[in-house]
C-alpha cells in the first residue's frame, strides 16, 4: 500500500526525493503542494513526466472526501468529510474580517464521555493519522484561498492528547518552513486534562497553546461533568500545568462551558479563583449549547451577564467567547458526525 505523502515531513520527503532528483525538485513539489495547495501531481505544470511517475508509484496523495457542508448564518461552515475508510469526521471552518480559524479533529469519536459534549456520546471509533488530521488543514486553507488560513483549534471531534504522536507529528508537519509555516502562536490543542500527556506535550520540541476543557473547579461536580476527573483529578492536573507552564512560554486558556444550575454559583467562582489563582492564564467562558439527547440547557443573557459579573473576582483575563455555528450543530461540543 501507498504512504499518503500528507504524513511526511517535509526533511523526510526531502531524503527520499533527493535519491531521485536534484534539490529543486522537492522544493517545487513542497509549493505545489503547501504554498498552490495543488493536490493532483498531473496539475503540477513544471515537473518532469518522470517524477509524476515516481510520485504516482511511491506516494497517495488523497485527502478526505468533502461529504456535506453545512453553513450558519454567522459564515461557520461545518463539513462532514468521509475517510478512506468510510468513517466520518468533522471539521468546522470558522471565518471574521481578521481570522480564518480551523477546528480540526484528531479523533473518530472520543472515549472521554464528558456529560455535556455529543463527540463523547459516540464513544471512540479510533484515533485519526498524521495524513487525516494534516489532511484537513490543507482541506481547509483551500477552500480559504485567496486568503490564509489563520488558526488552528484542535478542538473537533476527539481528545487531541489521546493522540498524542499523531497531533504532534501533524503539527510538525503545518509548522515547518517548506510547508504552511504555522505559526505555533496560531495553533492551540486543547485537552479534557490529561496530566501525563500534558507533561510530554511540554517535553515535546513542538510548541502549540494549549487550552484545558475545565468546566468545574469543584472535583466533584468535575467527575459528573468529565469522567477523566475521577482518573485525574483537579490536584493532580495542576501539577502537570505547573510543569507545563515552567517548560513552555504561553498562558493556559481554560474553557469554562457556562451550564445554569450545574457551574453558575458564587461556590463555583470560588473554586475557580483558587485553581486559577496563581496561573498564567486566561479564561474563556461559553455559554453552553443545546445538544439534543442530553439534559443542560443554555444559560439566558441575563444569567451570563450576571455570572460574568460575579466572575471579576478572578483577577485573571476572562473573555466571553459565544460559540459559533450553533444553529448547524457545529459549535463547541456538538460535533457528532450528523
Ligand atoms: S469534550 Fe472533548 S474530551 Fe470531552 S467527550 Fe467531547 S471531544 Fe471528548
Amino acid at each position: 500500500m501507498l504512504i499518503n505523502i500528507f504524513s511526511f515531513r517535509p526533511e523526510e520527503l526531502e531524503s527520499r526525493l533527493k535519491e531521485h532528483f536534484p534539490a529543486f525538485r522537492y522544493r517545487q513539489l513542497m509549493h505545489w503542494l503547501y504554498e498552490k495547495l495543488v493536490f493532483d501531481p498531473q496539475q503540477m505544470t513544471d515537473l518532469p513526466a518522470s517524477m509524476k511517475t515516481f510520485l504516482f508509484r511511491n506516494f497517495s496523495f488523497i485527502l478526505p472526501q468533502i461529504d456535506a457542508v453545512q453553513t450558519a448564518d454567522d459564515g461557520t461552515a461545518k463539513y462532514r468529510l468521509r475517510l478512506e475508510d468510510g468513517m466520518v469526521i468533522e471539521m468546522v471552518l470558522m471565518p471574521n474580517d481578521k481570522k480564518r480559524t480551523l477546528c480540526v479533529s484528531s479523533q473518530v469519536g472520543c472515549a472521554r464521555a464528558c456529560a455535556f459534549c455529543a463527540t463523547g456520546k459516540m464513544g471512540l471509533k479510533r484515533n485519526l493519522q498524521v495524513h487525516e488530521i494534516v489532511g484537513q488543514i490543507l482541506l481547509a486553507a483551500s477552500i480559504c484561498q485567496p486568503q490564509r488560513l489563520s488558526n488552528l483549534v484542535f478542538m473537533g471531534m476527539g481528545e487531541p492528547l489521546d493522540n498524542l504522536d499523531s497531533v504532534l507529528a501533524s503539527l510538525r508537519i503545518i509548522q515547518a518552513e517548506n510547508s504552511l509555516t504555522f505559526s505555533p502562536r496560531r495553533t492551540t490543542v486543547s485537552s479534557c486534562g490529561l496530566p501525563e500527556q500534558i507533561r510530554q506535550l511540554a517535553d515535546s520540541k513542538v510548541r502549540t497553546k494549549l487550552a484545558i476543557s475545565l468546566n468545574s473547579a469543584i472535583d466533584a461536580k468535575r467527575d459528573i461533568l468529565m469522567p477523566v476527573n475521577k482518573a485525574h483529578p483537579l490536584p493532580e492536573l495542576k501539577r502537570a500545568l505547573i510543569y507545563y507552564l515552567n517548560k513552555v512560554n504561553y498562558k493556559v486558556t481554560f474553557e469554562y462551558i457556562l451550564i445554569p444550575e450545574v457551574n453558575m454559583g458564587a461556590q463555583d467562582i470560588k473554586a475557580l479563583k483558587r485553581f486559577v489563582g496563581d496561573l498564567s492564564c486566561n479564561i474563556n467562558f461559553i455559554p453552553y449549547n443545546s445538544v439534543p439527547g442530553l439534559l443542560y440547557h443554555s444559560p439566558s443573557d441575563q444569567e451570563i451577564e450576571g455570572f460574568l459579573s460575579r466572575a471579576q473576582v478572578l483577577n485573571q483575563p476572562i473573555t466571553l467567547r459565544r460559540s459559533k455555528g450553533a444553529g448547524i450543530l457545529g459549535a463547541c461540543g456538538q460535533l457528532a458526525g450528523t
